[in-house]
């Protein structure tokens, strides 16, 4: 182990494949992105053509070693990283995919989840995977393929291999080609029981999808096989297998029960451990695995933001008010506040804690002085609205509230954004140094699975504050912008339902 001071993270995206060099520390020495296609083939449709996926991702590890000028013989293990759910078919003797994949943001299988939601499975698929049915999840995506392209007599014959993208990459970049999957992916299929560990059988019939599609469920940080040795010249140990939101808490360094992370994305993800103790939400949230190593899982509370980063993309795309998302930082710091102007960007509808698909984006509270900079700030306040209903939904499920909030992602380099949030929530608001937390946690359980790190909390020495905003404003101010945006929430509520009976 001596000669080994690097880890790498392979971190497979929704519009990239990343690699990223880190020291044993935790410090990137160098990262490479490469992105490729999205393929839109009917409205609400997405896909990935999974040669690109595969292509896009040996570049960028290769890309990544090269600008790191290292000796390949110096990496001690390599992670893998993944947008989650999105669903890959191939063939077990020829590797060659059946159908382009299917991604999380496809709507395509609706129609499935509707069925399966009024032959009334909701409450037995919450209580068996911890998940809301959704056609967001893998599970409707491989029937949907399996019925369309005829394929269950393959399947049942074992000739058919199913995937989501850390297992297809398993599959490809490591020797042997072993069929794999970890445990927080499987635990995004909607056919895993978080009770029992294992590919649920009555789920399974459910859909009638074959057990024998289904990858071997390995945890989270464990050695699936070595590398290629083509792809660097060396052996290396392939040594985790990790969804990116769980990595991404793993990599904020979240190990205790109530430790939470926000990711400020398009979208915003926020997580929080939960335990050893599998327990449903009652706000809501997903229930979800944090991790699972040697072989016992920790459990996490899910809830995302729909609209996050992508209200700024909206200011900037479809309403020109600002010309880059940097931008809305000034604009907004250039007002006091909004002006008791409400953004809901409910463009697509609300998730937890309220779940209202019919709801839309509102602006409400505007007089005749209502300018630019208002608007912008309130779409800014909104991302931090949004995420404290997340925290308090968090700290409701678990009995006490969080005592900081670590962060990440695209948006979190907005101060104005962050302090506001530590206003709302009234805790400290933590900004890491590194803040690729994703690909910094597949590094770090790659870590821990070959013994760099002794222990789980010896992974976290490359962990650091880096900025840290604490609350400043004035509980009764507090009181009265929280009062204001529930009754915005509640005001676009109610339009929505109206609009809805007046159909
Ligand atoms: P993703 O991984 O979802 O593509 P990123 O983590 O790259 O997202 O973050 C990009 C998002 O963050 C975009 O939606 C963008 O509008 C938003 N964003 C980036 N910088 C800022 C900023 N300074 N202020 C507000 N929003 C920002």
């Amino acid at each position: 182990m001596m000669n080994k001071r690097y880890l790498v993270a392979l971190d497979q995206g929704t519009t990239s494949s990343r690699a990223v060099v880190f020291t044993l520390e935790g410090h990137i020495v160098a990262a490479v992105a490469q992105e490729f296609p999205q393929h839109y083939p009917h409205p609400g449709w997405v896909e990935h053509d999974p040669a690109d996926i595969l292509s896009t991702q040996i570049e960028a590890l290769r890309g990544a070693v090269r600008k790191a000028e290292i000796d390949p013989k110096e990496i001690a293990a390599v992670g893998i990283t993944n947008q989650r759910e999105t669903t890959f078919l191939w063939d077990r003797e020829t590797g060659a995919c059946l159908h382009n994949a299917i991604v999380w943001q496809c709507r395509r299988t609706a129609p499935i989840i509707e069925q399966l939601i009024r032959d009334g499975r909701a409450g037995l698929i919450r209580e068996k995977t911890g998940l809301v049915p959704d056609a967001y999840f893998s599970g409707s995506k491989i029937k949907w393929l399996l019925d369309t392209l005829n394929l269950r007599d393959r399947a049942r014959k074992g000739e058919i291999c199913f995937g989501t993208a850390d297992s297809f990459l398993a599959w490809h970049l490591v020797e042997g080609h072993p069929h794999v999957t970890d445990a927080t992916n499987a635990g995004r299929t909607m056919l895993f029981n978080l009770h029992t560990q294992e590919w649920d059988e009555e789920l399974l019939s459910i859909l009638d999808i074959p057990r024998q599609i289904l990858p071997a469920v390995v945890d989270t940080a464990q050695v699936v096989g070595m590398l290629r040795e083509d792809l660097l010249g060396e052996r290396i140990p392939v040594a985790s297998l990790v969804g990116d939101q769980h990595a991404a808490l793993f990599g904020q360094a979240c190990f205790s029960p109530g430790d939470v992370k926000n990711t400020y994305g398009t979208g915003c993800f926020m997580l929080m451990n939960a335990g050893d103790e599998f327990r449903l939400s009652k706000c809501g949230l997903l229930s979800t695995m944090a991790w699972r190593l040697n072989g016992k899982p920790t459990y996490a509370f899910e809830g995302s933001v729909f609209m996050g980063g992508a209200a700024i993309q909206w200011l900037r795309d479809e309403m020109h008010l600002i010309s880059s998302a940097q931008e809305s930082e000034p604009v907004a710091a250039s007002v006091p506040d909004t002006g008791g102007v409400y953004l809901v960007p409910a463009f697509t509808g609300l998730g937890a804690p309220y779940w209202n698909m019919y709801t839309r984006g509102t602006l409400v509270g505007m007089t005749r002085g209502t300018g630019r900079a208002h608007i912008v700030r309130a779409a800014l306040e909104s991302i931090a609205y949004q995420s404290n209903d997340l925290f308090n939904a968090m700290a409701l499920d678990c009995g006490a509230k969080s005592a900081a909030l670590r962060v990440d992602g695209g948006a979190s380099a907005n101060k104005l954004l962050m302090q506001f949030q530590a206003d709302l929530m009234n805790v400290p608001v933590q900004r890491p140094a590194v803040l690729e937390t994703t690909a910094l946690g597949a590094a770090l359980l790659a870590g821990l699975a070959v013994g760099i790190y002794p222990t789980l909390k010896d992974t976290a020495r490359g962990w650091h504050v880096m900025d840290s905003f604490q609350p400043q404003m004035d509980e009764n101010r507090r009181k009265a912008l929280l009062s204001g945006w529930k009754n915005a929430v509640a005001g676009a509520i109610y339009w929505a339902d109206m609009q809805k009976n007046s159909d």
